[in-house]
């Protein structure tokens, strides 16, 4: 009777043999550097399953590049500040860094239960002053640059967390962390004069092919470019100017109200002109709705008039303003043009309030009448009632309206963000201080570089309600930096998502005590190679990486300006349809499922379950089978160990097909994990090849010793990324010395593997610079990633902009660049 696989012995047995120092590296220029990275976990309490396949997808990926040679950087930390310790420590009555630092003891226990291969040399912890430090450094980088400032603002307030969030915080009206209702409140804040960088931030994009198009387009409307012109409508009699910015200035003659948001600075002073109960009554329940609800599209679009008028400059007419409560004071100029017979909204708005209608670009197809439009015409078209504009097209228009307002000075061209800077400060304790000080002699002072780190005190008490910093007198009370004199601190801290923004850089010289990062290192290492990672981070966390990169790439501290080539965003892990929530009581406990089945049933059946992209439905039946195909390889790794040695019946048809088959699996798999990261396909491989094996030898009585002995190795070899507890034990029943993940990755024979493999050629600016051998079946899209991360093309490619990618589907591409 055969052994059972005791996965309990194995996984022990292999833990006791990886010393820490397998997977430490260093810069070797002699070597192809990979850099691999997983977003590093909020140290929340416990791993759950949807850190177990972000982390399953880089493990596999690392030890894999480790095999195929190259050198590996494959770090882990901890995004360690956060509200979420300080509720738990309000709950439990301990403090936010006792329960944090016991959290991260934890889930790095898990860590190793998983087995996962990281170079624990170079953990992180960003709530430590060793890492603090340079988050607050960074923060003097960016006010030394002018791109931090100060300013009073209505700001989003959520009650409950008792904070302020960023715009990109607020979904739906909600608190991204809590769910309670966001509102607003006024306060002097800082704010990352990110929108300096929107243009980049979008351009770039064209750069990162090997970003997925949906995270790509995701960030490309958040920024939210807008070309357009910036009208200035003078307030009848008194002349203030109404500045609204429009991409339809071409509907200007059509313009027959305006409409300002319950913010614009203009409605106090209309209404101390023309005083009325009902309109401050309307003001004041406007500004009390959140801006982020403001432009839902469920909303109940409402408005008051203000009873004053403005001069539309274009028509001559006066038309009147009105306040309405979808108006966003944050977005354009807080002021917008009604132009009912071209925008949906607008149409409805004047319906519901008896405003006037007026058609000025005509639908070629049938005429458009004013008093029976039902839906706005937004198309193209001539352009009627519209001066000396009438008859053009309106394309032609927009350029020729353009052109007037700016020659007579009624406007200018414009672009328009979406994007608004980015708010940094939190009223809260567990998080970075703001290193800077008030000195009412010398104003805004910041902790001079050589004074960081501005330290969090520990010795405090967490309660509900405000921050314990602008309590604690010690904290607060300073000297001023500059004069000498008595100053106060700053007591907010900063948005956690500044500490995430920068990690990938401190992982390269994370011991580094002069500076943040050592840049000759942070050039070997980056950037980044593989990052992998939730789609809820598509926005956020994403963006401000990239701006942080492009910061101290133009602080001229590191080569690159993006900080992730490849981007792979995994799906979430559910169960009965939906995500795993303890509300919802569909929480799976990856502690208990390695109890039950081991690490590597576990990682092996999250890897094989779904394409990483894709979500995956948790099922018992699926680690079960992830569970007998380990039994399966064990057994015939085992048999074939205790058969005696010899040479067996000889190198016939069967064995040949075999030796064939083998080949075959390590082509397939060597490109569904390296090239097109398809794990599960590669998993399918596996599971084909053990059959293979099991099929010759079930067919003849002595199996051929070499063939089946190197089958047997291949597929170990093979599965040792997926199953690394499995693949040592086997790798050594099998006679080997040494670690399997210290082994090269099998290669294969061309001829025996042979399939239909297409030669694509790569050109840059029509110059032959690279041939790709490919499968056929592989898209032209992942031709294209395979293509730019070629290092040749890549060297033909530096300093240069690329303009436009051409494609002969199986044959050629070149990349044009200007
Ligand atoms: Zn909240
Ligand atoms: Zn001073």
């Amino acid at each position: 009777m055969s052994e059972r696989y005791d996965f309990v012995s194995i996984e022990a047995r292999a833990k006791s043999k990886w010393a820490p120092e397998m997977y430490r590296v260093s810069e070797d220029r002699q070597a192809r550097k990979f850099y691999c990275l997983e977003m590093f976990p909020y140290p929340s309490g416990a791993l759950h399953m949807g850190h177990v396949r972000n982390y399953s997808i880089g493990d596999v990926l690392a030890r894999f590049l480790r095999m195929n040679g190259y050198n590996v950087l494959h770090p882990m930390g901890w995004d360690a500040f956060g509200l979420p310790a300080e509720n738990a420590a309000i709950q439990h009555g301990t403090h936010p860094a006792r329960w944090t630092w016991s959290n991260i003891a934890h889930m790095k226990s898990q860590f190793g239960m998983l087995g996962t291969s990281y170079d624990w040399d170079r953990e992180v912890t960003t709530a430590r002053p060793d890492y603090y430090r340079w988050t607050q450094w960074l923060f003097l980088l960016m006010y030394g640059r002018g791109l931090a400032y100060r300013k009073r603002a209505a700001v989003n307030w959520c009650p409950k967390c008792a904070t302020v969030l960023a715009n990109e915080q607020v979904e739906g009206g909600l608190c991204w962390r809590c769910d309670s209702a966001v509102g607003l409140r006024e306060l002097e804040q800082w704010f990352l004069k990110i929108t300096d960088y929107a243009d980049r931030l979008l351009s770039d994009l064209d750069r990162l092919p090997g970003w997925p198009e949906r995270v790509r387009t995701m960030q490309e409307n958040w920024i939210g470019r807008s070309e357009g012109v910036e009208l200035v409508f003078p307030v009848a009699g008194t002349g203030e100017p109404i500045p609204v910015f429009t991409t339809r200035h071409d509907t200007v003659y059509g313009a027959t109200y305006l409409v300002l948001s319950p913010e614009h600075p203009l409605v106090d002073i209309l209404l101390a002109r023309h005083p009325d109960p009902e309109t401050a009554a309307f003001v004041r329940r406007a500004r009390a709705t959140d801006p982020s609800r403001r432009t839902d599209e469920d909303l109940v679009k409402e408005g008051i008039a203000t009873g004053a008028r403005a001069l539309n400059a274009f028509s001559g007419e006066e038309i009147p303003i009105w306040i309405g409560n979808y108006v966003v004071h944050a977005y354009g100029t807080g002021a917008v043009m009604g132009v009912p017979a071209h925008d949906q909204r607008d149409l409805e708005f004047a319906g519901k309030y008896g405003l006037p209608v007026r058609v000025v670009i005509q639908d070629p197809g049938h005429t458009l009448t004013a008093s029976t439009l039902r839906e706005a015409y937004v198309e193209a078209g001539t352009m009627v009632a519209s001066g000396p504009f009438t008859g053009l097209p309106n394309s032609e228009g927009k350029e020729r309206i353009a052109d007037f307002a700016e020659k007579h000075g009624l406007g200018q061209r414009r672009v328009n963000y979406r994007l608004r800077d980015w708010l940094i400060s939190r009223q809260r304790y567990w998080g970075v201080p703001i290193p800077v000080v008030y000195c009412d002699h010398c104003g805004i002072v910041p902790v001079p570089e050589d004074q960081l780190p501005v330290v969090l005190p520990l010795d405090i008490e967490v309660a509900p309600g405000p921050s314990p910093l602008a309590q604690l007198d010690a904290f607060i009370n300073t000297h001023c930096p500059s004069c000498g004199g008595a100053a106060r601190r700053e007591v907010d801290t900063m948005d956690t998502f500044i500490d995430s923004s920068w990690y990938f850089l401190r992982y390269c010289s994370p011991g580094d005590q002069e500076r943040a990062f050592d840049p000759r290192k942070a050039d070997y290492w980056m950037p980044v190679d593989q990052y992998t990672g939730g789609i809820e981070h598509a926005i956020l966390h994403l963006l401000y990486s990239r701006f942080i990169t492009k910061v101290v790439h133009d602080a001229g501290l590191l080569k690159v300006d993006e900080p992730f080539v490849r981007l792979l965003t995994q799906g979430m892990v559910v169960h009965h349809g939906a995500k795993m929530s303890k509300s919802k009581g569909n929480v799976v406990s990856p502690d208990l499922l390695v109890k039950q089945y081991g690490a590597d049933a576990l990682r092996l059946l999250i890897l094989f379950a779904a394409p990483p992209e894709k979500d995956l439905e948790w099922s018992e039946a699926g680690v079960e089978g992830a569970s007998r195909f380990l039994q399966r390889v064990f057994r015939v790794v085992t048999a074939h160990a205790e058969e005696e040695d010899g040479p067996g019946s000889s190198l016939d048809g069967a064995a040949e097909e075999l030796v064939r088959f083998v080949h075959r699996t390590v082509k397939r798999v060597s490109e569904d994990v390296g090239r097109r990261r398809s794990f599960n396909t590669a998993i399918s491989a596996l599971m084909e090849l053990t059959n293979a094996i099991y099929r010759y030898r079930d067919q003849v009585p002595r199996p051929h010793r070499a063939a089946t002995t190197e089958a047997l190795e291949k597929l170990v070899l093979m599965l040792a990324p997926f199953a690394p507890h499995l693949g040592e034990e086997l790798w050594e029943r099998l006679g080997n010395k040494g670690s399997v993940h210290l082994q090269a990755w099998p290669g294969y024979d061309q001829h025996l593997a042979a399939s239909g493999d297409l030669i694509v050629v790569v050109q840059v600016d029509g110059k032959v610079r690279e041939r790709l051998t490919v499968p056929a079946e592989l898209g032209m899209v992942e031709v294209q990633v395979l293509a730019m991360a070629s290092e040749r093309v890549q060297a033909h490619l530096a300093g240069k902009t690329i303009q436009r990618v051409v494609a002969v589907p199986g044959k050629l591409i070149n990349i044009v660049t200007s």
